[in-house]
């Protein structure tokens, strides 16, 4: 903890910009004393019950501002832990500027980012994977994204890591035991080994998870390549068109590449167009080229786009050699012009899908096979890992509970075997927020909104 958590913190909780509803949010030991020199209204502000909207006007020096509800939540039983008050005024930027300038002038202090839910943790009201869960639950950018942050809220993977760190709490207990009184007590090997396998098998099965649940959380990428005219942008305005209503616009669109967000069944893809991936000499071309090659070197799905109308020619067939090692789909366009037959062999072992921009012949195959092959295999049991966090600590523990069954087998010590269970737990226990340093709370909550 550090001193400034104590202090009273105030900011907007709602999105900056004009709403119907804006919402000045104050937490801390001095909340209802500080939220009271700014209100009137026929009761006072300490006497009110929790969770009750009361009405009555936002004062600032003696002056109405505006006409708001407030509530207040008493600590420990409020989202932060501590006495907690919420004015529900009208959504105007200046406005909710000088209410909250009126709270700190009372005595508040602005909250920094993440800071409430930074309380909410430090004060036991949540483990560390529920409070990023929250971020995740407002970021989502899928159906997907959302489903694994509401699980992860609910406490599903908190009450995996407890109950895996329970068990070998308890497998400790048998080793230490059998460390101190050795000359007494026989170490129960089984019931050490017991928690240690399934540990082993429960983080292998979290970690196989993240693939999938880092691209539900951050979504995935597919860069559409192939020679100039063979349909690329008219396959991504039909991908686009079937989807227009979620489309978004994505800022900061280079000049040689057009990217644009889907929505492949609750999946949130970026398609790349890259315009440019030939050899040149210009160096604004050999430029776009590089962007498109390090495009193509982060993406989950690269899409072979060629015109199946007409013969393979050899560019073609270089662009498909240079994307060896990467997860390809050919697509071979205009079959509404039907399919030249040099195509049957002239790609190996890869299977291509017959398609049409203009017909939309195929599209929905596309759609299908695209996501099979982004998510590969679906994780088993509801739990998803979709936080880097979470997997590196998950990577350390598996090593460390790795090292433990050997230590086990091979009957050395219990002091070695103990240190790496040790080791195990640690990576466990700072995933939920046990045993974490300001440092990663300070890491983890500056990506939070002010605020949240
Ligand atoms: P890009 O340069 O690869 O992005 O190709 P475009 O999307 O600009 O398409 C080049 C030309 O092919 C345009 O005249 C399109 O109308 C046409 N085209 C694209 N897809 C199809 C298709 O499926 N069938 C037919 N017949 N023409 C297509």
């Amino acid at each position: 903890m550090r001193p400034s958590d104590t202090d009273t913190i105030v900011a907007v909780a709602t999105a900056p910009g004009e709403g119907a509803i804006g919402i000045v949010r104050l937490s801390g030991k001095d909340a209802i004393r500080i939220a009271s020199l700014c209100f009137t209204s026929g009761r006072a502000l300490d006497t009110i019950s929790d969770r009750i909207l009361t009405y009555g006007q936002f004062i600032v020096q003696g002056q109405g501002l505006d006409e708001v509800l407030a509530s207040v939540m008493r600590g420990p039983r409020s989202f932060t832990g501590e006495d907690s008050v919420e004015f529900n005024c009208h959504g105007g930027p200046l406005l909710l500027r000088r209410a909250v300038e009126a709270l700190v002038r009372c005595g508040a202090r602005l909250a920094e980012r993440g800071e409430f839910t930074r309380r909410a943790f430090l004060n036991g009201r949540m483990d560390l994977t529920r409070a990023e869960a929250i971020a995740d639950m407002i970021s989502a950018p899928s159906d997907l994204g959302l489903h694994s942050a509401y699980f992860q809220l609910r406490g599903g993977l908190f009450q995996r890591f407890t109950t895996m760190a329970e068990n070998l709490r308890h497998a400790l207990m048998l080793l230490e035991a059998g460390l101190d009184f050795s000359e007494d007590v026989v170490i129960d090997w089984p019931a050490v080994q017991g928690p240690l396998d399934s540990a082993r098998d429960e983080i292998g099965r979290l970690l196989a998870s993240y693939h999938c649940g880092k691209v539900f959380r951050d979504g995935a990428s597919v860069v559409l390549v192939g020679r100039p005219n063979v349909g690329k942008s008219s396959l991504m305005n039909r991908l686009l068109e079937e989807d227009r209503s979620i489309v978004t616009e994505v800022p900061g669109t280079t000049r040689d590449t057009i990217e644009e967000a889907v929505d492949l069944d609750g999946l949130r893809v970026m398609l790349v167009d890259t315009a440019g991936l030939r050899e040149s000499t210009d160096p604004v071309e050999q430029e776009g080229t590089r962007r498109s090659g390090l495009w193509i070197e982060r993406a989950n799905v690269v899409l072979f786009v060629a015109d199946g109308s007409l013969p393979p020619l050899p560019e073609d067939l270089t662009l498909v050699d240079g994307l060896d090692g990467r997860l390809v789909l050919p697509l071979l366009n205009k079959a509404d012009l039907g399919t030249h037959p040099e195509w049957n062999t002239a790609l190996g072992d890869l299977s291509p899908l017959f398609i049409s921009a203009r017909t939309g012949q195929g599209v929905d195959e596309l759609r299908l096979r695209l996501r099979g092959l982004i998510l590969g295999k679906m994780p088993t049991g509801g739990e998803v890992v979709t936080r880097e966090r979470h997997a590196d600590a998950l990577a350390s523990a598996s090593t460390a509970v790795d090292r433990a069954i050997h230590a086990l087998d091979a009957r050395l010590p219990g002091e070695v075997i103990a240190l790496e269970v040790r080791e195990v737990l640690e990576a466990l226990t700072g995933i939920i927020g046990e045993t974490t340093s300001d440092d990663v709370l300070d890491r983890i909550f500056k990506t939070f909104c002010i605020g949240k």
